[in-house]
């Protein structure tokens, strides 16, 4: 029998695992010192602690630990790499290359950027949610300081080509910045092997603690400095002012630990689970799926259920399953996601699409579960609609006003 609810939205954010819980433990309680306290043996521990997590998290993503700040999250590192850049670069241009599908944290530090004067180009995406590289490129002009382009999308999963964006910023002499929130911990990250400058990421994602996250920023080839965007003691290389979350900082190293260790195992069973899933229920009549097959993360699946309300299948689901429509951050208003709208999709399906996120704690069982209760719940959705019905009988359905997929 499986326990209810079952957990389906990892991508929203993941549990602590138990073997980072008890890793963080003692630093609430015996070693609670603080890490910039350089004079007793609390301080020290703490700044142990803190900089043995640093070497954990570097070693995760293929850095330097000197390259890696620690922020609150990766909102705030978003924040950072991107005021901080324009800050930094300002003599030598204001011009930003971003995406139209990245992350709120992203888009509205962008708008924030143009009210200061900063001038945002914002790409398309091809209806894979695929940037064009040779509109990437052929949007970079003298004044361009940054490109600001996610590792892989929260809703859908689509891994963007981050080597080949890199080659491209570096020819150029533009700094690269990822948000690779999603995909940190969960795929292959390599600074050195992907060429980014800047890279945002986050310990709840990834089976550690919220409100802990880190921004790795290069130390050579080239030298990238950022303004700091908070002012005060000077933690963190001037980078970041404020006491460090020793005991958070301690929980995203073993989680980033972790997931380095188990990585290649985890990818596959998440991935079976996930593929199981995503072809059940694409086995029930018009559903479409968004996004690339190709290159995308392991456990996400993003499906369209047609002739079905999105709100009502929601609804149908949400006591045993949770999932999540559009984006947790914006899934409290009936807005369709702007994800899937980037992608092609129109209002009616993006409204009636979910986001499966399959993760480390996802069963066997569960996966069965969600099969047959979603293609249930979708069932009787569609017996009480007359679109439904329409469709059905054959209707001449180019009349409703539906969007091709
Ligand atoms: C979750 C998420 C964020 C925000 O991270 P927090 O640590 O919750 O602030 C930013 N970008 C992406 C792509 C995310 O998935």
């Amino acid at each position: 029998m499986v326990k209810l609810p079952i957990y389906l939205d990892n991508n929203a954010t993941t549990p602590v695992d138990p073997r980072v819980l008890e890793a963080m433990m003692p630093y609430f309680t015996e070693h609670f010192g603080n890490a910039a306290s350089r004079h007793h043996p609390f301080g020290w521990e703490a700044e142990e602690g803190v900089e043995y997590a640093r070497t954990q998290v570097a070693k995760l993503i293929g850095a330097d630990p000197k390259e890696i700040i620690f922020t609150s999250g990766a909102t705030e590192a978003d924040n950072l790499a991107i005021k901080g850049v324009f800050e930094m670069y300002a003599s030598k241009g204001n011009h930003i290359i971003t995406v139209n599908t990245e992350h709120k944290a992203v888009l509205d530090t962008c708008k924030h950027i143009e009210k200061l004067g900063g001038e945002v180009t914002y790409l398309t995406v091809n209806h894979e949610g695929l940037i064009d590289l040779r509109e990437l490129e052929a949007a970079i002009k003298p004044e361009t300081i940054l490109i600001a382009i996610m590792y892989a999308n929260n809703e859908v999963g689509v891994l963007q080509p981050v080597k080949e964006i890199s080659a491209i910023a570096h020819r150029h002499g533009v700094l690269f910045f990822t948000d690779a929130t999603q995909a940190a911990g969960r795929v292959p990250v390599d600074v050195t092997k992907d060429g980014m400058d800047i890279m945002a990421f986050s310990a709840h994602k990834m089976y550690g603690p919220k409100g802990v996250g880190a921004l790795y920023v290069r130390r050579k080839n080239p030298r990238v400095k950022i303004t700091a965007q908070m002012d005060g003691g000077g933690h963190e290389r001037g980078m970041r002012s404020g006491t460090l979350n020793v005991p958070g900082i301690v929980g995203m190293g073993q989680a980033c630990e972790i997931c380095r260790l188990d990585m290649t195992e985890e990818l596959k069973r998440v991935k079976a689970l996930r593929d199981k899933l995503e072809n059940g229920l694409l086995e029930i009549e018009e559903t479409y799926f968004n996004g690339y097959k190709e290159e995308r993360l392991p456990g996400v699946s993003n499906i369209a259920f047609r002739y079905v309300e999105g709100d009502a299948l929601m609804m149908g689901i949400t006591k045993s399953i949770a999932v999540s429509s559009g984006s947790a951050c914006t899934s409290a208003s009936i807005e369709p996601s702007y994800v899937l709208k980037a992608l092609g999709l129109g209002d009616d399906l993006a409204h009636s699409s979910l986001r499966f996120g399959v993760g480390r704690f996802t069963t066997g069982e569960e996966i069965d579960y969600a099969i047959e209760h979603i293609r249930e719940t979708v069932a009787k959705l569609r017996e009480a609609s007359p679109v439904w019905e329409m469709f059905k009988e054959g209707a001449e359905m180019n009349s409703v006003e539906w969007a091709h997929h």
